[in-house]
């Protein structure tokens, strides 16, 4: 093509601007020390990230630590976008979370687990190994003794009373997801990585709003006015 010549439409490369909200890991070890680690799910690689990766990727645009940290990059789109999914059987339950976790390492005490769950308004913390891989979970109900129970040591370390966890891979589709919550009868379950290592908790709660957030996003792309969404009266 000679200088100056007018790209047309259709040989412009097809891109997206998609951000992604950083996953920041908080890993509470003995007396409060405090390490912390930073992903993102990448819409494009449908899979967790070091934030590192993202430093060095060409399609990273920006890494904004305001309003909500996020990274910000213009991805190819494919040939046809990906359809509407309001039952939540395609779309990752990674891609879906919008904040990290905090978890604690085994040599945390029973103490300054109990003092965790509380101060963060949690009734599970996630524990892992030094290569941050999920090895356990410390449950509120752990620390309430059963009648004539003894009680826990409060300078007992984690490690000992900790229970296996229930955890999901961040590539379950969020249907999935919310069908593992109803069968472990939970609120809450944290998504984990190839490795086992956690990137964030995923609330019924949060599945069920999204799940409604699908449905109208795919009933807005049929164009279906949301006055009519709003009061359910789609009879199409
Ligand atoms: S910068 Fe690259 S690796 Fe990071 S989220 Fe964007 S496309 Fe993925």
């Amino acid at each position: 093509m000679g200088e100056g010549a007018p790209v047309r439409d259709d040989e412009r490369p097809r891109a997206k601007h998609v951000s992604h909200p950083i996953l920041r890991l908080d890993i509470v070890g003995a007396n409060g020390a405090r390490e912390s680690e930073y992903r993102v799910f990448c819409k494009y690689q449908q899979r967790s990230v070091p934030i590192g990766t993202c430093s060095a990727c060409a399609h990273c645009d920006a890494i904004l630590p305001a309003p909500t940290p996020s990274v910000e990059c213009t991805i190819p789109l494919d040939e046809t976008e990906p359809p509407p999914d309001p039952q939540g059987v395609r779309t990752a339950v990674g891609g879906v979370l919008a904040a990290g976790a905090t978890v604690i390492d085994p040599s945390v005490t029973v103490r300054e687990a109990l003092a965790l769950l509380r101060s963060e308004n949690r009734r599970s913390v996630a524990v892992v190994d030094e290569k941050r891989t999920i090895i356990g979970v410390v449950h509120e109900a752990t620390f309430v003794p059963k009648p004539g129970a003894r009680k826990e040591p409060p300078n007992e370390s984690i490690a000992r009373i900790m229970s296996g966890s229930v955890v999901v891979h961040e590539s379950l589709p969020v249907r999935k997801a919310l069908e593992v919550l109803a069968a472990s009868h939970l609120r809450e379950v944290t998504v984990v990585n190839e490795d086992g290592v956690p990137l964030g908790l995923f609330r019924d709660v949060d599945g069920l709003r999204w799940l409604v957030d699908a449905r109208d996003r795919e009933r807005t792309a049929r164009g279906i006015p949301r006055e009519e969404q709003k009061h359910g009266r789609d009879l199409r």
